[in-house]
């Protein structure tokens, strides 16, 4: 896959890239890691906790966490698997970078294992719990097509129905400007 750090941006939901399976990571070569320099500052700058390739419009399996918000924190997951290792849910409000001005509760599992390959090429597998196992939960969604848009209950989608109205159409202008 051809990857153009100098067009990469946030992707707004209802973007396509968004609601697509992103593909496997083929080789971690300089164009991966000139991504993830990239996604790392597009995180930062939105002071996000977590950005997935798909969300600087690149459709490929891999994302970032860094949970106190630091670029000393960032870690890489490439071509990851996320798999709950509980039944328990719970049910925290969450935001996305991808869909602005929305916080909405939203169900995860308690929870988590996450295998993935780090830029150096090693796999690692580790265990997760609470915000840590909501993040990977959060990231792989992306990986899979998913947004918090299309996870959010009924009541939740009308409390936010201007909000969504109004990403749906500035989505439109901007598909109409390219
Ligand atoms: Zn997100």
């Amino acid at each position: 896959m051809q990857i153009d750090v100098e067009k990469c941006k946030i992707t707004h939901y209802p973007a396509e890239v968004l609601a697509g399976r992103a593909q496997p990571v083929k080789e971690i070569d300089d164009s991966i890691r000139k991504l993830v320099e990239k996604m790392t500052d597009i995180m930062l700058e939105n002071k996000g906790i977590g950005l997935a390739a798909p969300q600087a419009g690149i459709p490929l399996r891999l994302f970032i966490v860094s949970l106190d918000a630091t670029r000393e924190s960032v870690r890489v997951y490439i071509n990851p698997t996320v798999t709950a290792t509980t039944r328990e849910f719970d049910s925290v409000e969450e935001g996305c970078l991808s869909v602005p001005g929305i916080y909405t509760k939203i169900r995860r599992y308690k929870k988590c294992r996450v295998t993935a390959t780090d830029l150096d090429g090693n796999e690692f597998t580790e265990e997760a719990e609470g915000l840590y196992a909501r993040c990977l939960q959060h990231e792989y969604d992306h990986l899979e097509g998913m947004t918090i848009a299309g996870r959010m209950n009924s009541a939740a989608k009308i409390a936010h129905r201007k909000q969504l109205k109004k990403l749906k159409e500035n989505h439109k202008r901007n598909v109409k400007r390219e």
